[in-house]
């Protein structure tokens, strides 16, 4: 069953006992808790996508391991095609979903994997490619939903891992069995952890040999004994749990991007699902492989199918209130579609100059500099397209009463009447939640952070531009070089 149903994950999702807490208490059942709910709906929607005859071409591959037709979201590029498909598949469920695709980091996860495990056995001898290959495709044959776990809490910044005086600070090996591995610390920041069916784990940075212990990778199953997961609490996750209809809020479904804490507290992890284990070398590798591809979809792709329904909502609420043919409303939609295109441009280019990276291994990878452009432009330019869409919809963006108040007898006259504008307040109120939600929420800080905040990125750029090249061609026009 290579290809899976919504329904057939909806069934897997009953099955899982993950150890989650939200707001303080245990969330028991995933499926009843209205903010566990939208996560497990989100990625049922991308597996209902998966088996849509308009989405299935782009969201399904063939595996490089068994040629089954397989979810895009669990295959490894291999080829320049790949990487577009890949890129394009961000930016379509983004556009169908308006939040995280939680299986995208897993995806970019086992492109960085393959060819980090495949170059570690050529050069070192060890057998984790093969290893890696049997769970993914393990993996692939079962359709599961996997998360990517990379962010370590860190700790004191300034200070390597081996250095900080609480050494669980990132994720480690505390003990080496016979039989496997345990591991001990937490990974921060993690989209939709909670309910998928297993976890892939990275290291978070690159290593020095006396770090050795943190380089470790594995694959873990959802919920296994150690694991706990702490949800991220926001003024959003109030505002669902509250809400008694999901149509007050401004993305009804699928909501807002959750996260949580994943606790690991002395977790085994048996040897076959182990893909790294103490070669410090490669952790910097497997982690730069893995920013190449998450810059150009989650940088790229994915920010902007956000940024068209920012776009789609700021022209709408223009027409609502009659400005939609004022210069400077179409001059600000206009800047909106420069920075969207922009950002899907380098996303692009960067799917179409990637190329193979271990040569001989047959993996894909972007153009690092057109990806950390792509993310970088989106995280300085998504903060304008909210600036602009909250100047389009008017102050109400953040002063509308409850959309309860349309159904209170009381206020529901006074509401309608004051609240209208071109179309009735009903309208009006709707697609100012929607952009609320974009605006005055967790997208500005989630887009600046998520893939990376933006010192990476332009450490990158600072890396890969070509000074000495552009230099000479000044010197020579200017006439400073004499050829
Ligand atoms: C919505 C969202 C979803 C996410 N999903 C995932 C996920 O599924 N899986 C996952 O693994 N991660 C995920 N992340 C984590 C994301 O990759 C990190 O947030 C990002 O890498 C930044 O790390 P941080 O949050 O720990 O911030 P920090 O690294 O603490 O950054 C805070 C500030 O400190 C600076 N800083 C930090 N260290 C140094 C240093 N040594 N020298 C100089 N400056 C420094 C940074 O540049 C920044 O300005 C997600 C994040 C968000 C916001």
């Amino acid at each position: 069953m290579a290809i899976r149903t919504a329904a057939d994950y909806l069934e897997d999702v009953k099955k899982l006992k993950p150890k989650v807490f939200l707001n303080g208490k245990r969330v028991d059942d995933l499926l009843s808790h209205p903010v566990t709910k939208s996560v497990v709906e989100t990625t049922a929607r991308v597996y209902e996508l998966t088996t849509d005859q308009d989405f299935k071409k782009l969201l399904t591959a063939r595996s490089h391991l068994t040629s089954e037709l397989i979810s895009r979201n669990n295959h490894a590029c291999r080829s320049i095609e790949d990487l577009e498909n890949r890129m394009e598949m961000t930016l379509r469920i983004a556009q169908e979903i308006g939040t995280c695709n939680y299986r995208c980091v897993a995806c970019d996860a086992i492109s960085s994997l393959s060819c980090t495990t495949y170059e570690m056995d050529r050069e070192l001898g060890t057998s984790y490619h093969g290893r890696f290959n049997e769970y993914l495709k393990w993996a692939q044959g079962e359709d599961l939903a996997l998360s990517a776990a990379m962010t370590d809490p860190k700790g004191d910044r300034a200070k390597r891992p081996h250095e900080q005086e609480d050494p669980d600070m990132y994720l480690r090996v505390v003990e080496k069995r016979s039989d496997g591995i345990v591991v001990r610390g937490a990974k921060l920041n993690q989209s939709g952890a909670i309910a998928v069916n297993e976890t892939i784990v990275l290291p978070g940075r690159a290593m020095s040999e006396k770090d050795r212990d943190y380089a470790v990778s594995f694959a873990v199953p959802n919920g296994s004994p150690g694991m706990t997961y702490i949800a991220q609490y926001t003024p959003f996750t109030a505002e669902r749990i509250l809400a008694e209809d999901t149509l007050e809020l401004g993305n009804p479904k699928y909501g807002v991007r959750e996260t949580s804490l994943v606790v690991f507290d002395n977790v085994f992890i048996p040897w076959e699902r182990v893909f790294m284990c103490g070669e410090a070398e490669y952790a910097g590798r497997a982690v730069a492989r893995f920013a190449k591809m998450h810059r150009m979809t989650c940088g790229g792709g994915c920010k902007a199918g956000f940024a068209d329904l920012i776009i789609g909502g700021a022209q709408t609420a223009a027409e609502y209130l009659g400005i939609e043919k004022v210069p400077h409303i179409q001059e600000k939609i206009v800047d909106m579609v420069r920075i969207r295109e922009t950002v899907y441009a380098c996303a692009i280019a960067a799917a179409i100059k990637g190329k193979e990276e271990v040569p001989g291994s047959g993996f894909y990878f972007p153009d690092d500099m057109f990806g950390n452009i792509a993310k970088l432009n989106v995280a300085l330019g998504f903060w304008e397209i909210m600036e602009l869409a909250g100047d389009i919809a008017g102050g109400i963006l953040v002063t509308m009463p409850s959309e309860k108040e349309l159904k209170n007898p009381e206020t529901s006259e006074y509401v309608k009447k004051f609240l209208k504008a071109k179309v009735p307040a009903e309208k009006r109120m709707r697609i100012t939640k929607f952009l609320q939600n974009w605006t005055a929420g967790l997208h500005g800080v989630g887009t600046w952070h998520g893939a990376g905040s933006t010192v990476t990125q332009r450490i990158a750029v600072g890396r890969l531009v070509d000074l000495e090249a552009k230099k000479r061609m000044a010197q020579r026009l200017a006439g400073l070089l004499e050829k």
